[in-house]
């Protein structure tokens, strides 16, 4: 039987990093706001089926002129301040990709103390399976959970279900990569009791085998040989951020078909209370499968399993440093890299972000580069159609591209944004800009009884409230 579980201004739906900056934006913006959320854990792929390899980057663009705020920054910095974070990092010789550690076990525990101390209701265990529509008006969601079915009424439902779920459900226009061509997901695993001496002393003596993000020198202008001389001089491995080669054992154990050539051989450094540990997120990566399909996802998550385990006895085999480590964590559940884009009154183009374009109805800003694809060829990563903002600036995120296409009274944010292929909008960062952006559009929405459309025509009161909870705008390249 379907009961009413209750009446909100603003519902929103997923409960990853950018439904928690939503959520937390909209109850601080003074709406009455319910977060909905399949699992117990919040934070999605931050820290449940995460963690990620860096979280976060990017907070900084290639002039190292910070960004990126908001509730980013304030995660960073209350972490900081109780041990669980890094200092801004902005080494020069990763070309400019900027790390900002913060322990996403620790985010993933703080989210909750935040959305109590914000009021924000939250309803867990709980899987938004349908939309309730008026024509083309969004009015609430049907979840099912334990004890049944309930349905949840607002005034404005935002989805942050990081595929795109609910505007899906609701009929929006969607795009997805043809499935030859879709980012690969995977399993993810983390590793401790490493002795990184070694590491560090395998690498110096054998720094052709590795590879050191030299894809992203145009923000730099660093040659690979010139990168190369710097990692020769670092001891601490913290500062190469990512170990990516191996290409010698690498190639001797495709031959003995002890690695499954499905990606590249490597890893991220992971912080964590005073220890550096290992995480592995492209040990594992399956091809031709749609996520957002159940067959598609049902097959990752046993492939990438098995993946895992032939990756880790290629380490504990082959890789000094690794003689005594162990596997700390395995992901919960597959990672998601890519399916559906929600088309949104506005397309975020490939174009914009080379340019480094900005927009009158900015809210917020980013520095990554535009198409890196990932791909199942050994390489990890796929060049085509890549570039970074111009002037190493970055590109504003326009408002429009979180207000659904064909739809009245629903917002998409997180990385199911809207945007063309190249410019897909799913890393941490990212997320949380729009979530926060969606949180406060929405919370106005519902205060003035107004449309997220109609919020279009003056977008001055959302900016000027995303700049007092901290976000940047203005003033940066
Ligand atoms: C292997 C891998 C490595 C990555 N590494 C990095 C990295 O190092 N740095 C980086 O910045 N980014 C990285 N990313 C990308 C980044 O982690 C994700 O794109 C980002 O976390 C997505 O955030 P989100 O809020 O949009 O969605 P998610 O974090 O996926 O959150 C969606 C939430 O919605 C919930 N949900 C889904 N459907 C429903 C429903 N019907 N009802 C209720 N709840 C629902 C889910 O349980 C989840 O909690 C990586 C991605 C992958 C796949």
């Amino acid at each position: 039987m379907l009961g009413l579980y209750g009446n909100y201004d603003v519902v929103v739906c997923g409960g990853g990093t950018s439904g928690v900056t939503a959520a937390v934006a909209s109850a601080r913006t003074g709406a009455k706001t319910l977060l909905i959320e399949r699992v117990g854990q919040l934070g999605g792929q931050m820290n449940f089926s995460g963690p990620p390899g860096f979280s976060f980057a990017h907070l900084f663009n290639g002039r190292q002129e910070q960004i990126i705020a908001g509730f980013a920054e304030e995660t960073h910095k209350r972490l900081l301040d109780e041990g669980h974070a890094l200092p801004h990092m902005l080494v020069e010789h990763r070309s400019h990709y900027t790390f900002s550690y913060v322990d996403p076990d620790w985010w993933g525990l703080l989210v909750y103390k935040i959305c109590r101390e914000e009021g924000v209701e939250l309803m867990l265990h709980s899987l938004v399976t349908e939309v309730i529509r008026e024509g083309d008006v969004v009015k609430g969601v049907i979840c099912e959970h334990p004890g049944g079915r309930s349905a949840v009424l607002a005034k404005v439902v935002i989805d942050c279900t990081g595929e795109g779920e609910v505007c899906y459900q609701a009929g929006a226009e969607c795009e997805t990569a043809p499935i030859q061509i879709l980012e690969p997901s995977t399993v993810a695993f983390t590793a401790d009791g490493v002795d990184w001496d070694k590491v560090v002393t395998y690498i110096h003596e054998h720094i052709d085998d590795f590879i050191f993000n030299q894809i992203y020198n145009p923000y730099s202008k660093w040659t690979d040989e010139k990168i190369r001389q710097r990692v020769m001089e670092i001891d601490d491995i913290l500062e190469i951020g990512e170990v990516m080669g191996y290409l010698g054992f690498k190639k001797r154990a495709t031959w003995t078909g002890e690695w499954h050539n499905k990606s590249g051989v490597g890893f991220f450094l992971m912080p964590k209370e005073g220890r550096i540990l290992a995480h592995f997120q492209h040990s594992s990566q399956e091809d031709l499968c749609d996520c957002s399909q159940v067959r598609g996802i049902t097959q990752v998550e046993v492939e990438c399993r098995r993946q895992n385990m032939m990756a880790w006895r290629f380490f504990k085999k082959y890789v000094p440093g690794f003689e005594n480590a162990y596997i700390t964590r395995t992901c919960p559940e597959a990672r998601i890299r890519e399916t559906r884009r929600v088309m949104g009154d506005y397309v975020l183009k490939f174009e914009d972000i080379r340019d480094a374009r900005k927009f009158d109805d900015v809210i917020g800003k980013s520095a990554f580069p535009t198409g890196a694809k990932h791909a199942v060829n050994g390489r990890a990563l796929a060049l085509e159609h890549m570039a970074v903002p111009k002037d190493m600036g970055s590109n504003d995120i326009p408002y429009r591209v979180l207000v659904v296409k064909g739809l009245e009274n629903i917002l998409v944010a997180g990385k199911a944004v809207s945007a063309d292929r190249a410019s897909h909008q799913r890393f941490l960062q990212q997320t949380i800009v729009t979530g926060q952006a969606a949180g406060v559009a929405a919370a106005l929405c519902a205060r003035d009884g107004i449309t997220p459309r109609q919020l279009e025509e003056n977008v001055s009161e959302l900016q000027e409230i995303l700049i007092s909870q901290g976000a940047i705008l203005y003033g940066t390249h």
